[in-house]
């Protein structure tokens, strides 16, 4: 598979994956972002246990909505089910980010949900960062398991119990966006929880967080 359209996913996939190491999300290979390919039942993805500073656009791998590899002399991340099933599942989601980004991963191991205490979470996912189930590896339960979590909540972030993050976005940078914010919003929500008990923010507050945020935020070709 070749074409500027598909060319042009690859390098954005792999730039991508510098903000991963950037923002300290990710140790040695765990972690990978994909993006759905405009127009057609494709995605990009990277591929399994290659170091993130030997990632290049021409070692990401494309694959179909199943799964399948379909270009790339590499094999496909271990999460590639993971990724398709949410692009089976969700039109509106043209990228996927898996990490297991510490403190996160932290309330992942317990199985508590981030409530929601500060109006930057507010802001990005519009309530708590929600949990998803324990699921195994390589097989549809994590997809499955992300897209009926992310169905009850406006979070694009969902903390897999004893697992990590899975983030979904209209882009692949969305979804990159929500992963460094879910990472930041479970540390200081950690160091508030050290400190005493975090004062909850009143849904309707929420609610307005929310609306201002993805309507009224940045610039307008942006949001
Ligand atoms: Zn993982």
């Amino acid at each position: 598979m070749t074409g500027p359209v598909v060319a042009q996913v690859r390098e954005t996939v792999a730039r991508l994956h510098t903000e991963l190491t950037r923002y300290g999300l990710v140790v040695w290979t765990a972690g990978n972002i994909s993006a759905r390919v405009p127009g057609c039942d494709l995605m990009v993805i990277k591929p399994s246990g290659v170091s993130y500073e030997d990632l290049t656009a021409d070692s990401m791998v494309v694959c179909d909505l199943q799964g399948v590899l379909v270009d790339g002399d590499l094999v496909p991340s271990s999460d590639t089910a993971a990724h398709a099933y949410v692009y089976r599942a969700r039109p509106d989601v043209g990228g996927v980010v898996h990490t297991h980004s510490p403190y996160a991963t932290a309330w992942a191991a317990r199985g508590e949900a981030i409530p929601c205490v500060l109006t930057a979470q507010a802001d990005e996912f519009g309530g708590e960062i929600p949990i998803g189930p324990l699921a195994r590896i390589g097989g549809e339960d994590i997809g499955r398991g992300i897209v009926e979590t992310l169905a009850k909540h406006r979070s694009t972030a969902v903390l897999m119990r004893n697992h990590g993050v899975f983030t979904i976005g209209r882009t692949a940078r969305e979804a990159v966006k929500a992963a460094v914010m879910c990472e930041s919003v479970a540390y200081t929500v950690h160091l508030s929880r050290q400190l005493g008990e975090p004062l909850p923010i009143p849904p309707d507050d929420i609610d307005a967080l929310y609306d201002r945020y993805h309507t009224a935020y940045g610039q307008p070709d942006r949001r």
